[in-house]
């Protein structure tokens, strides 16, 4: 069996039964996370944001956060983040699971600042979690979007309508600030790595469409859906035989990041 990191909004950290809250420094930063398990697994939950809520996106220590699952010993990983939808066909309350990635932030982020290595983001998230995770929410009776393409932004401020215009011509389906570089840093490190998004409202310029109250209740009800999707999952994400295209670079981290 293998351990499981979930990275995600400081709500989830209840997935964890047993937890025990630890700190973790080292040379990329300071990492609270909590310990324990979900489901008998023994599993890491670390609150992207902090527990309580101090990093804005663009001062998440992401660099940190991967390499303190590393540490651990941990290349299962499930993110989960709120997302703005570019899609009228894709209402607030959403749940969706990515398969590409824009990047339009202006973050650099790499382990490999001074080594020549150019991973390979063909496919930037793992197809074997995302085809467990499929067919858990299909057994739940949870319905999922999937095949979208994420579009990072840089933050802290929201988009303008033209910008999610030309994100629409781009391509992109989801807007959010902080994929990148979480997803590209796992791909770094060797990980498996998905990403459940839960659309919490439409982007600029689409939002009179829709009643806020009504946008909360449904986020409210459909959080509860991805936390039943993720504790049903990570008994079979621990124990499965993954893909080994999302750990071709783990041997280089190990060396760069020692
Ligand atoms: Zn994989």
């Amino acid at each position: 069996m293998y351990k499981v990191g979930v990275i995600g909004g400081s709500g989830f950290e209840t997935l964890i039964s047993e937890g025990v809250r630890k700190r973790d420094l080292d040379r990329y930063g300071s990492i609270d996370y909590t310990l324990g398990y979900v489901k008998g697994i023994e599993t890491v939950f670390i609150p992207r944001h902090g527990f309580k809520h101090e990093y804005p996106p663009h001062k998440i220590p992401f660099k940190a956060m991967i390499n303190l699952l590393n540490k651990l010993d941990i290349d299962r990983v499930i993110g989960i983040s709120a997302v703005g939808s570019l899609r009228e066909d894709l209402p607030p309350g959403s749940i969706a699971i990515p398969i590409q990635l824009i990047d339009y932030t202006i973050r650099r982020d790499t382990f490999y600042e001074d080594h020549p290595i150019h991973v390979d983001v063909s496919r930037p998230y793992c197809r074997a979690l995302i085809k467990i995770l499929l067919d858990k929410a299909e057994e739940l009776g949870i319905k999922v979007e999937y095949g979208l393409t994420y579009v990072a932004t840089e933050g802290p401020r929201f988009e303008t309508p033209s910008e999610i215009r030309m994100f629409k011509v781009l391509g992109g389906d989801l807007v959010g600030m902080t994929n990148i570089p979480e997803a590209i840093l796992a791909r770094e490190a060797g990980m498996h790595y998905a990403l459940i998004t839960l659309v919490t409202n439409y982007a600029a310029g689409m939002q009179d469409l829709i009643d806020m109250d009504e946008v909360y209740r449904i986020s409210k009800m459909r959080e509860r859906d991805i936390f039943r999707l993720v504790e049903e999952s990570i008994p079979v994400i621990s124990s499965s035989e993954l893909d080994d295209e999302c750990i071709r670079f783990r041997g280089r981290f190990r060396e760069v990041s020692r």
